[in-house]
């Protein structure tokens, strides 16, 4: 469909668009996403004016069309000890060293500003190397270190169910809820995720007592790096994340 026709279609469906500066930015859109999307919502933006005020709104815009007692309850929240501190925390260390810091220096930046001294890390087994040379910089740098492993019980997969045929590679199961608990038990006051794998993290996140922050997100594909993927999802990872559709699936 000629990128025209595909602008004017957006607009009659209110979607306010400049055709002069975000033509190509449409292309993307309209290349990775249906065109029958009932629910538009921000991941449909392409003017972002919630963060500068220097354009439209677009009609679907959760800003504009918000909910105010949503609003509020979530900005009552901030008013909590802990989600305060960590606020002005997060936008000090943000502020302070930005593009200067690295992961690691604004992780110990944000709990030395939240007065945390120790830390845990919820480790992979695969990236157990790395996490220890995590542990050993954080030491240095005055903090208290524990670390859990996704092995730690040493449990069987299919004793939760995991069909035999993930055993194929490791009959032992990740077990973030233990490392959570064993987490909480130790009184840690934040804990670093170290790679946990996708839905293991997840779990971790539910269970963990303390704040989480995530120092390496696993991606056995890019070296841990998973933006490297999207980057790359209209070229190399096309035809992975976009394959072919019948007919009837479009
Ligand atoms: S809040 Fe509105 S302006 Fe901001 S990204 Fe979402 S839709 Fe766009």
């Amino acid at each position: 469909m000629n990128i025209n026709i595909k602008i004017l279609l957006l607009e009659i469906r209110g979607i306010s668009i400049k055709k002069d500066n975000i033509r190509s930015k449409v292309k993307f859109f309209l290349g990775g996403f249906s065109m029958e999307k009932k629910e538009l919502s921000c991941i449909d933006c392409f003017v972002t004016n919630c963060n500068h005020q220097d354009k439209e709104y677009p009609d679907f815009c959760l800003t504009t069309n918000m909910d105010e007692d949503v609003l509020n309850e979530a900005m009552e929240l901030y008013k909590e000890d802990e989600n305060r501190r960590s606020m002005i925390a997060a936008g000090e260390v943000e502020h302070d060293h930005y593009c200067q810091y690295t992961r690691v220096e604004e992780i110990m930046a944000y709990a030395r500003k939240m007065g945390m001294k120790k830390l845990g890390i919820a480790t992979c087994v695969g990236l157990i190397s790395e996490s220890r040379k995590l542990a050993s910089i954080l030491r240095y740098n005055g903090f208290e270190v524990y670390g859990v492993a996704c092995k730690v019980g040493t449990q069987k997969k299919v004793d939760v169910g995991i069909p035999e045929r993930c055993n194929e590679i490791g009959e032992n199961m990740c077990n973030p809820i233990l490392q959570a608990k064993l987490l909480n038990e130790a009184g840690t006051e934040l804990n670093i995720v170290m790679g946990l794998c996708v839905g293991h993290d997840s779990l971790f996140y539910k269970y963990s007592d303390a704040l989480v922050t995530t120092g390496v997100t696993k991606d056995r594909v890019t070296g841990h790096n998973p933006v490297a993927a999207i980057y790359g999802a209209d070229f190399y990872f096309k035809k992975r994340f976009f394959p072919p559709k019948d007919e009837e699936e479009k």
